[in-house]
C-alpha cells in the first residue's frame, strides 16, 4: 500500500463496522466490501458489508429508540448537534482528508464540504427548539384547533458519494432536531466519511439506537425490505434520477413520506452584453466546482452567438490551467472521477458531442496511468441534439451552444425534464431550503423548510 503515514492514520481511525443500536458490530458472517481511493484505484479499506438481516436490525434499534428519543427535550437534541459541530469543527482537516482519500476532491475542496456539511447540524441545533404549532378560533365561532408538530418516525437515509458528508448532515441535522430516529445508508463507495460523523455523533451524546448506519454493496437488495417495513415512516433519498424513481415506486406500498434531492442538469446563460471576463469567471466556478461531480454543475452554456467563441476559448484557457492530479497534491484543483464508470460515462459523452460535429477546444481524453482521472474538457459548437446536453455529465466537461435569441436561450435553458438551478454554481446553504422540481425530486432540505420534512401536524379539535 503506498499511501502516505497520515493517511493510514485518518483512515485507521475509522470504525469500520456498522453502527447499529450503538454498538459496533460486524455485519453477519464478517463480509466486507472494498473502499478504494479513485485516485490510484488502490483499496484503502474494507468495511462491513451488511445483508438483509443486518439492514433489519438496524431498523429494530432506530424502531426502539424512537419513542424516548421523541420525548427527549428539544434543547437537549439540539445540544447534540451543537456539539457534534463543535467537534467536526476541530477536525476538520482529518475529515476533509479522509474525504479526499475515498472520493477524490481536492483538500481544500474537501475542507469547504467539511465545514458546510458542519454548518447543517449548527443551524439544525438551533432550529430544534423552534419546532411550534397554532391555535385559531373555527369559522363557527365555537369551537378551536390547537395544531402540534411531532416527529414523523424512524427514517431511511440513503446518500450519495458526491459530497460524503454534507448530503448526510443535511438529512440527519433535521432528523434529530425533529426526535426521529433513522438509519443512514451511504454510498458504497464513499462510507468513510459517514462512519467518522456516526462516531463524532456518539462521542458527543447521541443516544444509541438513533443514528444507525449500515454499509453494504447490494444497496437495492438490503434497503428494499426497510422501505417495505409497516415500520419505516419516511425515505430521504439523495442520488441519480434513475434511483429515485425505483425508490419511490417501493415507498408507494405503504405510502411513506418522501424527500427525493435527485439530478440536474442546470443551465449557464450569456448574453451578448455580458462582461465576459465575469462570466468565465462564473463559469468556473458552476462548472469545476466538486470536479463536476455536482447536481449544481453547470451542465450546459448557452451563450450569445456573438461571444460564443470568445467565452469558449478563454473557458478552455481556464480549464487547459488547471492542475489535474490526487486531491492530497499540493496546488491539484481537479481530482479524479470516482470511478472506471463514471469516467467511461464521461467519455461517451464526449465522444458522442464530437462525432456530431463538436470542436474538443482542450481535454477530450482520459489521464494517462492510474486513478480515474480525465482531462478538463471544452467542447464548442456543441449541436442541439447532443446527449452532453441531455444528460448529467458529472465531469470536468463544459459544453458551449450557441443561440441568436432570448427567446431561443430561454426555451433552450428549459428544454430539460430536470429543474435544480441555472447560472450558479453554488446555492445550498444551511439556511436555504435547497430541492429541486421536475425529474430533480421534491422536498426541501436546509432552512426552516428542512425540518419539517420530518416532522407531522397533529390538530387537535376542541369544542367549547
Ligand atoms: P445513485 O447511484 O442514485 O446512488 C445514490 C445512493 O443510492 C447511494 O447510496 C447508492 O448506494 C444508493 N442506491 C443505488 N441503488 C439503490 C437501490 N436500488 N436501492 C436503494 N439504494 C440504492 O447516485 P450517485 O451516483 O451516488 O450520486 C450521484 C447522483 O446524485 C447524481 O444524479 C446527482 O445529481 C445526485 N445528487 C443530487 C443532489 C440534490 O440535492 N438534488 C445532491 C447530490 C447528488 P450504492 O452506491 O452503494 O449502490
Amino acid at each position: 500500500m503506498s499511501i502516505a503515514t497520515n493517511e493510514r492514520a485518518v483512515v485507521e481511525a475509522v470504525d469500520p463496522r456498522l453502527f447499529v443500536g450503538g454498538n459496533w458490530t460486524d455485519a453477519s458472517g464478517g463480509r466486507t466490501l472494498p473502499v478504494e481511493d479513485p485516485s490510484t484505484g488502490e483499496t484503502l479499506s474494507e468495511v462491513a458489508d451488511a445483508s438483509v438481516e443486518d439492514a433489519r436490525g438496524a431498523l429494530d434499534a432506530a424502531v426502539q429508540a424512537q419513542a424516548g428519543w421523541a420525548a427527549t427535550a428539544p434543547r437537549e437534541r439540539g445540544e447534540v448537534l451543537r456539539r457534534a459541530y463543535e467537534v467536526i469543527t476541530a477536525r476538520r482537516d482529518d475529515l476533509a482528508l479522509l474525504m479526499t482519500l475515498e472520493m477524490g476532491k481536492p483538500i481544500a475542496e474537501s475542507k469547504a464540504e467539511v465545514a458546510y456539511a458542519a454548518e447543517f447540524f449548527r443551524w439544525f441545533s438551533e432550529e430544534a427548539v423552534r419546532i411550534d404549532g397554532r391555535y385559531a378560533v373555527a369559522p363557527n365561532g365555537v369551537g378551536r384547533l390547537l395544531t402540534m408538530k411531532q416527529p414523523v418516525g424512524p427514517c431511511l437515509l440513503i446518500t450519495p458519494w458526491n459530497f460524503p458528508m454534507a448530503m448526510g448532515t443535511r438529512k440527519i441535522g433535521p432528523a434529530v432536531a425533529a426526535g426521529c430516529t433513522m438509519v443512514v445508508k451511504p454510498a458504497s463507495q464513499t462510507p468513510l466519511s459517514m462512519l467518522a460523523l456516526a462516531k463524532i455523533l456518539e462521542e458527543v451524546g447521541l443516544p444509541g439506537g438513533v443514528l444507525n448506519v449500515v454499509t453494504t454493496s447490494s444497496s437495492g437488495k438490503t434497503m428494499e425490505p426497510l422501505i417495505r417495513d409497516p415500520r419505516l415512516r419516511k425515505l430521504s433519498f439523495t442520488g441519480s434520477t434513475e434511483v429515485g424513481r425505483k425508490l419511490v415506486g417501493q415507498a408507494s406500498d405503504q405510502l411513506l413520506r418522501v424527500s427525493m434531492e435527485l439530478g440536474g442538469n442546470a443551465p449557464f446563460i450569456i448574453f451578448e452584453d455580458a462582461d465576459l471576463e465575469a462570466a468565465v469567471e462564473g463559469a468556473m466556478i458552476a462548472k469545476m466546482r466538486n470536479i463536476g461531480e455536482a447536481c449544481t454543475a453547470a451542465n450546459r452554456f448557452h451563450v450569445a452567438g456573438a461571444l460564443a467563441d470568445k467565452f469558449a476559448a478563454r473557458l478552455a484557457d481556464r480549464m487547459g490551467a488547471m492542475k489535474v492530479g490526487r486531491g492530497t497534491d499540493d496546488g491539484v484543483q481537479v481530482g479524479p472521477l470516482i470511478d472506471q464508470a463514471a469516467r467511461e460515462k464521461v467519455d461517451e459523452l464526449v465522444g458522442d458531442a464530437v462525432s456530431r460535429g463538436a470542436r474538443a477546444l482542450v481535454g477530450a481524453r482520459a489521464g494517462d496511468g492510474r486513478g480515474y482521472f480525465y482531462e478538463p474538457t471544452v467542447l464548442a459548437d456543441v449541436s442541439r441534439d447532443a446527449r452532453v446536453l441531455k444528460e448529467e455529465i458529472f465531469g470536468p466537461v463544459a459544453p458551449v451552444a450557441a443561440f441568436d435569441s432570448e427567446q431561443e436561450a430561454v426555451a433552450a435553458a428549459n428544454d430539460t425534464e430536470y429543474g435544480l438551478v441555472a447560472n450558479q454554481g453554488i446555492v445550498s446553504n444551511p439556511a436555504a431550503p435547497f430541492g429541486g422540481v421536475k425529474a430533480s425530486g421534491f422536498g426541501r432540505e436546509g432552512g426552516r423548510e428542512g425540518i419539517d420534512e420530518y416532522l407531522e401536524i397533529k390538530y387537535v379539535a376542541m369544542s367549547l
